[in-house]
């Protein structure tokens, strides 16, 4: 079993400063000097030595997924090859949780132990893994363990074109060295994102180790704005919806902060968000695509395209019957392959995005295929508050909290025109009515937590809005807005 933590009802730091009960993150050097190297090799020619690296990982995670997973082994006999592989979603994995993984040690039950104690948050578990949860926008929560392999892939990717200008720049080079890092994100759980950047924290060597600051993005926009300000960070961390919120009170002068550069993640990034941001920080934007299966899918290039990591990440675009679709076509099935984790095995696994390869390759001369992606794109909130000042709700602010204080996520939060708010439910939820309640109770201590008043909220028996195509969940709708915020770092 994990050595974990022991002390339950201290906060991470304290718990960590006060005796080292916890098992520092899991850090495999052999495997971040090797997948170091060759993402950088990748890098330099992504078609041949990326093509390469890719047929060995896929071969590789092949063979180690049919003989140490028994899921995958039952139902899919005799596969040699990808396309043997029968597409698998979530619910189906998490549904047979201890036959999924490799390593037997890996079970549910300590699993979900491990990550009821938000103290623990980075700690290795089982000596060895780093855990996250993703969030269940799909309607189904996944817990997601990454190998010492697949985090060195991850850390070579962040490091080298995440943040890099392309090649060669090494992790210490980004991270750390005396830069003020802000993280404005859903903290608290096991969260992807906190969990990532709390390992980064803790891995690098104290005298190099960076200023780092968390912020929930549960706390109203203004108090996030006035921590900021305080902080004054180099580096701000955040979603698309939440960084165009801030931008938008940078530029009314109610926050005045100069960060150097600013990485965003999560969701949808829309044209008007990034104008927003370049024009009241004047700094460069980040933007980066990835999920709690893969964290890190593809990065951005100067000219603002997403490339696709494909020495690492197999992405499938296919129609509804499972055929590929030709580039420039949108996909209705998209099917991810992680090849950087062979402990918990992702081989044609139903990602909800929907993804569009480039037809044409990119202007900025790199090969690896530019995608378009259609993700997460929930709404900001406009509603009337105390002072007569308009007050913002962050969709992700507020998915977090009903999924947290309701253990919901089939939900749906609808503005018309007006200041009230609809609450639907998917209809499969069991005892409809006093889910609502709960729901709209949750959401009202919230909204007056935020200092917004005279909104009403009014329970609906109609089902959630699908979106038209995908069919997908959009939680948080605001008909009056204009924005459609892309979708990342969950
Ligand atoms: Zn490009």
């Amino acid at each position: 079993m994990s050595r974990s933590c022991t002390s339950s009802g201290a906060s991470a730091g304290q718990a960590f400063a006060a005796g080292g009960h916890h098992a520092p993150p899991p850090f495999d050097l052999g495997a971040w000097l090797r997948t170091s190297t060759e993402t950088w090799a990748a890098g330099l020619d992504p078609v041949g030595a990326g093509g390469l690296f890719r047929d060995r990982r896929l071969s590789d995670l092949i063979d180690r997924t049919m003989s140490g997973s028994p899921l995958y082994r039952r139902r899919n006999r005799g596969a040699r090859c990808l396309a043997d592989f029968e597409p698998i979603a979530k619910t189906e994995l998490m549904a047979n949780f201890d036959e999924w993984a490799t390593d037997r040690a890996v079970t549910l039950l300590a699993a979900e132990a491990f990550v009821a104690d938000p103290a623990c948050i980075a700690d290795a578990w089982l000596d060895r893994y780093l855990v996250w949860t993703s969030s269940g926008t799909s309607g189904h929560p996944g817990l997601f363990v990454q190998d010492g392999a697949s985090l060195a892939a991850y850390d070579a990717i962040d490091a080298q074109r995440l943040r890099g200008n392309g090649i060669g720049t090494s992790t210490l080079g980004w991270w750390g060295l005396g830069r003020r890092f802000a993280f404005v994100g859903a903290i608290g759980g096991h969260f992807a994102g906190h969990v990532s950047f709390e390992r980064l924290r803790r891995i690098v060597p104290a005298p190099l180790a960076p200023e780092t600051h968390m912020i929930s993005v549960l706390e109203p926009l203004t108090r996030i704005a006035e921590r900021l300000q305080a902080i004054r960070p180099d580096v701000l961390i955040t979603y698309p919806s939440c960084g165009a919120a801030l931008a938008q009170l940078q530029a009314e002068g109610l926050l005045n902060i100069a960060p150097q550069e600013v990485w965003l993640g999560g969701e949808q990034l829309s044209p008007a968000q990034r104008r927003t941001l370049q024009s009241a920080f004047g700094c460069t934007v980040r933007n980066a695509y990835g999920a709690s299966e893969f964290y890190s899918i593809a990065f951005e290039c100067a000219l603002g395209h997403l490339h696709l990591n494909d020495d690492w990440v197999v992405l499938e675009a296919l129609d509804a019957q499972l055929r590929p679709v030709s580039p420039g076509e949108l996909s209705s099935v998209t099917l991810l392959t992680n090849l950087a984790n062979q402990t918990q095995p992702l081989l044609r696994y139903r990602l909800d995005d929907l993804v569009r390869f480039a037809a044409e390759p990119c202007a900025c001369g790199c090969a690896f295929p530019v995608i378009e992606v259609h993700g997460r794109c929930d709404d900001t909130l406009q509603l009337p508050g105390r002072d007569g000042r308009r007050v913002s709700i962050l969709p992700l602010a507020l998915e977090t909290l009903v999924e947290e204080r309701t253990g919901l996520s089939r939900f749906q939060v609808l503005q018309g025109h007006g200041a009230d708010l609809e609450l639907r439910l998917d209809p499969t939820v069991p005892n409809t009515r006093a889910a609502l309640e709960a729901c709209r109770v949750a959401v009202a201590a919230f909204l007056e937590g935020h200092g917004a008043v005279g909104t009403r909220i009014v329970l609906s028996r109609r089902a959630p809005m699908q979106q038209a195509g995908s069919g997908k969940l959009r939680r948080v709708i605001n008909a009056g807005s204009q924005s459609r915020p892309q979708r990342v770092r969950a």
